[in-house]
């Protein structure tokens, strides 16, 4: 039967609209009345539905049962209504949290009557926990990320801290926070009138969106330098008036200490490598004047001596006259091979950019190691066919490639063969110098293009040089975007590699007498 059929329409409209439905069950008659709402809350069908206190069990879960039937004692023996939230499964199968509101009736402290609400607040208790996890995941957030939150009502000078705040402006009671002021009392002097001057911007609307960005140092009550990024946001009425500021505290010390580390390491990096470069710079000045002052007196020198070889002197002084030149030369090579190491350092090396036949380059090196040849080597060229040897290339630069690797290999062979090998398509070159001479141990073979590193720490005794020829030859080759390989067998002999791109030249070619002896 429907406890409501005989109220009015008023009492449907507050079930519908509450999703709420009323019961009333008679101890003394056992009947159990439901108002239409019931049915609803429930899904049971009004036509076919009686309910009857017995099969109410079927819609609880064993636990809410029981915290109902207790509820229920504590109503019938100490007329202590109570509210249950508790959990069903409708007729239809739909589970609903279902707030149960429950009172009674008595007589001679004799229960006679219960009756109560039974409301649907499953949208509700949703919301409910669908809001406390949002706010338990921003206050997680902001724990983790050590976020203060405050909130300030202009009219009444309040001042709102939450507890992170407390925390990170070392304040124990609430009481030490008397409005605005005894904030900004904590604000360190130097950043004081930058961090009023914003707040007085924000509180006129002047800033982009109404709202402030700023990081200063605060001093804490416990006398604590630290830095907080203050984000604000000014609420301003219809009539201009700010009314409100609401924002967040970030310590940002650590963060801010670590940048300041880093700009000071990095202006200091900054510092030294202009110190170094103005160290280089000099160091290239002064060899480039050494090399033209020492060149100057060297050359009239060897003039002196080539005078002298004229001479019809006897083998002895002949001899001594070969040395000296020989000696000369050296220095020269020397000299020169330093100075262009500097200028390699100094990023000072220019490279040229002319039309040259390379094949030219390769014949004229091999015919002028042929003629200072005085060992049973066989010294030969082998150009690719289909070559094209018209390059735009700087010329000097790749003649002082060709000549290291060719005096290298005739130095280091004393019987067998070295040759120059020529190929390359119409974007790169490979110039390769191979040898059967004494081969380098794998372990030097990275070594040995380090300036002044030789395989051997005998080579000098026994060979000669200085240990800068290949780390010449190997920036060169990286000015020119290329590379150098070496492969080596101790006892077998060596193949020096020089690849580099090069395109193929439309201008005439010019003459190819280059002689690497005008860096200065
Ligand atoms: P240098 O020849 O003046 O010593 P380089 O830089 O031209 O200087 O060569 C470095 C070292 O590499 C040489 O001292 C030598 O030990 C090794 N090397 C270079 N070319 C050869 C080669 N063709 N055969 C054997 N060893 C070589």
């Amino acid at each position: 039967m429907d406890l409501m059929q005989p109220h009015s329409k008023l009492n449907k409209f507050i079930e519908d609209s509450q999703r709420l439905g009323s019961f009333e069950f008679n101890y003394v008659s056992g009947e159990m009345l439901w108002s239409q709402g019931m049915y609803q809350v429930f899904d049971c069908d009004i036509e076919n539905y009686s309910p009857v206190i017995e099969q109410h069990s079927i819609f609880f879960n064993a636990n809410d049962m029981e915290k109902i039937t207790t509820a229920l004692q504590q109503l019938e023996r100490f007329q202590k209504p109570f509210e249950l939230i508790i959990t069903i499964r409708t007729a239809k199968n739909k589970q609903k949290k279902i707030k149960l509101s429950m009172t009674g009736e008595f007589v001679d402290g004799k229960i006679h009557r219960r009756f109560g609400t039974a409301q649907d607040v499953t949208l509700e208790i949703k919301e409910q926990e669908d809001s406390a996890f949002f706010r338990e995941q921003v206050n997680l957030a902001l724990y983790a990320s050590n976020t203060g939150t405050w909130d300030y009502h202009v009219a009444s000078d309040r001042l709102y801290w939450d507890e992170s705040m407390f925390v990170l402006f070392d304040v124990v009671s609430a009481n030490d926070i008397r409005g605005f002021s005894s904030w900004v009392d904590m604000i360190h002097p130097e950043d004081r009138k930058e961090f009023i001057d914003n707040i007085n911007l924000g509180s006129k609307g002047m800033l982009e969106k109404n709202t402030l960005l700023i990081t200063c140092r605060i001093m804490t009550a416990l006398g604590r330098i630290a830095f907080i990024k203050i984000n604000a946001r000014f609420y301003i009425d219809e009539v201009g008036q700010n009314f409100r500021i609401v924002g967040t505290c970030v310590d940002t010390t650590e963060s801010e200490i670590i940048q300041r580390e880093i700009v000071n390491q990095a202006t200091l990096a900054q510092e030294n490598m202009i110190k170094a470069q103005d160290a280089t710079n000099a160091r290239t000045r002064f060899l480039a004047n050494m090399s033209h002052e020492i060149r100057t007196p060297m050359n009239t020198i060897m003039g002196a001596l080539q005078i002298l070889q004229s001479y019809d002197l006897d083998t002895d002084s002949q001899s001594l006259i070969e040395m000296a030149m020989q000696s000369s030369k050296d220095l020269l090579t020397l000299i020169n091979d330093i100075l262009d190491l500097s200028k390699i350092d100094s990023h000072e090396m220019a490279l040229e950019s002319i039309a040259v036949d390379i094949n030219d380059l390769g014949k004229k090196a091999i015919e002028k190691f042929k003629l200072q040849l005085q060992k049973p080597l066989k010294l030969d060229i082998e150009i690719s066919p289909g070559f094209n040897p018209k390059r735009s290339t700087d010329p000097v630069r790749i003649n002082q490639v060709l000549n290291n690797f060719l005096a290298n290999a005739i130095k280091f062979t004393q019987t067998g063969a070295v040759l120059l090998r020529i190929s390359g398509d119409t974007e790169n070159v490979s110039i390769s110098v191979k040898d059967t001479g004494i081969g380098i141990p794998a372990s030097k073979l990275k070594t040995i293009f380090e300036p002044f590193k030789q395989a051997d720490e005998s080579t000098t005794r026994h060979f000669g040089g200085t240990g800068l020829g290949l780390a010449i030859c190997k920036s060169i080759a990286e000015l020119m975007g290329g590379e150098i390989k070496v492969s080596s067998l101790v006892g077998v002999g060596s193949t020096f590699i020089f690849s580099v791109p090069m395109s193929i030249s439309t201008l005439q070619n010019i003459p190819t007498n280059i002689e690497h002896f005008d860096n200065t």
